[in-house]
């Protein structure tokens, strides 16, 4: 607001509409694109997909139109081939006595198609001299509706910087030069003087490059500091042996061999919790992988060395299908297996919270409940959280707070993150992936259907049930409308009722009570219910292996993950599977190519990454959850994965380098062996800029 041109009223628009609260904003603040000023189009050219282009012709005429609020001045405007129409919304006065005709015109604005003319609402207006035409690169900031309502326009952004640079023309580097020359990097005032105004397309690549280097340098060394400090500061229980209950249910009780990666990702948990640092892994394996067993055998690890082991799951239906599962596992080793949730009664959770201070219980399952500081264990040794999306890094440091040596931390997930994702979201967990199936699973057939294919997919789907098998049927959650969601719920209800009066269809939405949930759950997944009509709460973890059908609709209204979580549902049994994907006629050529992914491939991680590709990581799931701020202005998660690699490269050495940073004299654990060594006033300098960048994640507590 103190910047020449702004003021209260316009520093304040520029923060609730661009984030723009500082100086420093403002110059880190990059054009969305670039427009090549030596391009000036014909209007026969214009494409309704053009951002902003360049016309050069004449205004023939100006009219005032409309009423009152809807008032308009329009004009004409001929490049001497064809015709096209101007408007402008507001300052009429100004405009219509500004330009006159016949005078040569270049317009920058955006096309738009209306009946068959072109027309470009209030576009940037300079004369034009065919014998001095425009050059370089022209970047075109964002600018909002109620911006341009507001006064702004193209050249509003444009004159700040130029006004800032004016007042403030140096820039210190934020990067250390042993970087910059380590890294090749542009300079920063280099670099911030080549996106606002580009000499040249290449530099300016180099420009975006380093800017793009600085932001994931900065979010990787925040991570790895933080992971550090971590550490250091925990000591992990050390599990020496392989025990008894270990060995046991591996001869004993285990059905079926373990597949090769079970085996790998058992190896390497060992392996963590034998040396007396504290474990925290990130377990990634495709829906039907088997994580659970690896988690089982990885609670038994902490019970064999004295401990006791907990498992959270997101949701009561998962916790108790877990609950299931593994305390018949655990019965048949004498062990003492409890769950508890939010619908726990008083008395049960009395007991329960008794035998876990005595050490009775050797193993608790549970949903969020568990991490409720009521709950103390006599020595809690493994802690395994179920679909990590659920969780962020706060609760994981809840957990942690559970016992004097804190646990180990075993994290799994479903949803596979392409890697470089991955890196960043969980920087500061190992990760371990299963990436085999276990065998005897047949492949799930995916189709897109259409709304006039309805009868032939149902035809389909009777014949199924004729053979004995059962099926799902999705709605999608809609989240700002519940209504709605709930009504779409009933129509499709009561259409397979319809449809299939001869079977008994369950049906169960988020907005149930738990109960009136578990009932109908139960009803399919006890086979008396041979279709389920369900919003996304099945999402996660049910398993029944009868189900070979599911039909999702409106199928484009999730996100691929999600379909490919959803489809996991499925093919779970001996039989051939069908995943049938509902759409309207009408989708978009990108839709329909969205959910073309899904009918060729079942590989989650290819879909993953199609799937951050298509949309961007902010959208991806995980992210909002993951506690990690996350807002990146230049670089891109999804396609800056090489950056991203010698951004954490460059991060590790200065760590290595620099104890100060790291406030661990002496320690090395370096991981690429290399250090780059800083100054003392370089470190100084590092420092401050993480706390000016991540003062917002100070609340992970942990961090000092
Ligand atoms: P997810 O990784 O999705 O949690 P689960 O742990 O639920 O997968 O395992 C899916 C199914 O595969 C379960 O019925 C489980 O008993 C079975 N399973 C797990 N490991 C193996 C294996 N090594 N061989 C055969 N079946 C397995
Ligand atoms: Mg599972």
């Amino acid at each position: 607001m103190y910047l020449k041109g702004v003021g209260p009223v316009r520093g304040k628009l520029l923060e609730d509409e661009l984030g723009i609260a500082t100086l420093r904003d403002l110059l880190y603040t990059a054009p969305r694109r670039y427009i090549d000023r030596r391009r000036i189009y014909r209007i026969r050219e214009l494409e309704e997909t053009m951002a902003d282009v360049q016309v050069a012709g004449r205004f023939v005429r100006f009219d005032m139109e409309g009423e009152g609020a809807r008032k308009r001045l329009t004009a004409l405007f001929t490049d001497g081939e064809s015709m096209m129409q101007v408007v402008w919304f507001n300052r009429h006065k100004q405009i219509a006595s500004a330009y006159t005709p016949g005078t040569t015109y270049l317009l920058l604005g955006k096309p738009n198609a209306f009946k068959g003319t072109w027309s470009m609402a209030h576009p940037e207006v300079e004369v034009y001299d065919p014998s001095r035409p425009p050059e370089g690169l022209r970047g075109v900031y964002p600018l909002t509706e109620s911006l341009r309502r507001r006064g702004f326009t193209l050249r509003t952004l444009p004159q700040l910087v130029a006004a800032l640079w004016q007042s403030h023309p140096a820039v210190k580097d934020t990067l250390p030069a042993s970087l910059l020359a380590k890294y090749r990097l542009m300079p920063l005032q280099d670099a911030l003087h080549q996106i606002h105004n580009p000499t040249s397309p290449a530099l300016l690549q180099q420009a975006r490059e380093r800017l793009k280097f600085e932001e994931l340098f900065f979010l990787e060394l925040h991570i790895l500091r933080y992971a550090r400090a971590r550490n250091r500061r925990l000591r992990g229980q050390v599990f020496t042996t392989v025990g008894e209950c270990f060995n046991r249910f591996f001869s004993e009780v285990l059905p079926f061999p373990l597949t090769g990666a079970q085996k790998r990702v058992l190896r390497e948990i060992r392996q963590d919790t034998r040396t007396g640092a504290q474990m925290n892994r990130l377990l990634q394996g495709d829906v039907g992988s088997g994580k659970t067993l690896v988690a089982f055998m990885s609670m038994l690890l902490a019970v064999d060395n004295g401990c006791q082991a907990c498992l959270l799951a997101p949701t009561e239906i998962l916790a108790a299908q877990h609950f299931e599962t593994i305390s018949a596992w655990g019965e048949k080793i004498g062990l003492n297996v409890r769950l508890l949730t939010g619908s726990t009664r008083a008395k049960a959770r009395r007991e329960i919270d008794e035998g876990l201070q005595s050490g009775s219980i050797n193993l608790l399952i549970g949903t969020h409940a568990v991490i409720e500081d009521r709950v103390k264990f006599h020595n809690l040794g493994m802690a395994v959280i179920d679909e990590q999306h659920r969780f962020g890094v706060a609760q994981r440091a809840r957990i942690w707070g559970k016992n004097e040596i804190p646990p180990h931390v075993l994290v799994m997930t479903a949803t596979p993150i392409p890697r470089t994702l991955a890196m960043t979201l969980y920087g500061d967990l190992q990760v371990s992936v299963i990436d085999e199936l276990p065998p005897g699973r047949k492949p799930i057939t995916t189709m897109l259907r259409y709304d006039a294919q309805r009868h032939s997919m149902w035809c389909g789907v009777g014949s199924e049930l004729r053979a004995g098998r059962q099926v799902y049927v999705v709605v999608p959650l809609i989240s700002e409308n519940e209504k709605l969601s709930l009504r779409s719920l009933e129509e499709a209800y009561a259409a397979v009722c319809d449809i299939f009066p001869d079977y008994t269809v369950a049906r169960v939405h988020g907005r149930m009570k738990p109960s009136e949930k578990d009932f109908q759950m139960q009803l399919f997944a006890s086979g008396e219910a041979r279709i389920l009509v369900a919003t996304t709460v099945i999402e996660v973890g049910v398993n029944v292996p009868n189900a070979s059908v599911m039909v999702i609709e409106n199928a484009e209204r999730f996100g691929l993950s999600q379909l490919h979580q959803l489809r996991g549902r499925v093919g779970r049994g001996a039989d051939k599977s069908y995943c049938i994907l509902m759409t309207h006629e009408k989708i978009s050529p990108i839709t329909r190519k969205r959910l073309e992914i899904m009918t060729s491939t079942t590989d989650g991680f290819l879909i993953a990454e199609a799937d951050m590709n298509m949309r961007g990581p902010g959208d991806m799931e995980g992210t909002q959850q993951s506690g990690l701020a996350l807002n990146l202005r230049h670089a891109s998660l999804a396609t800056d994965g090489q950056i991203l690699t010698l951004a954490r490269e460059a991060a590790e050495a200065v760590l290595n380098g620099t104890p100060r940073l790291d406030k661990s004299p002496g320690e090395g654990g370096s991981e690429t062996g290399f250090a780059i060594q800083l100054t003392d006033a370089e470190a100084a300098s590092l420092s401050a800029e993480l706390t000016y960048r991540f003062a917002a994640d100070k609340d992970w507590g942990i961090i000092s």
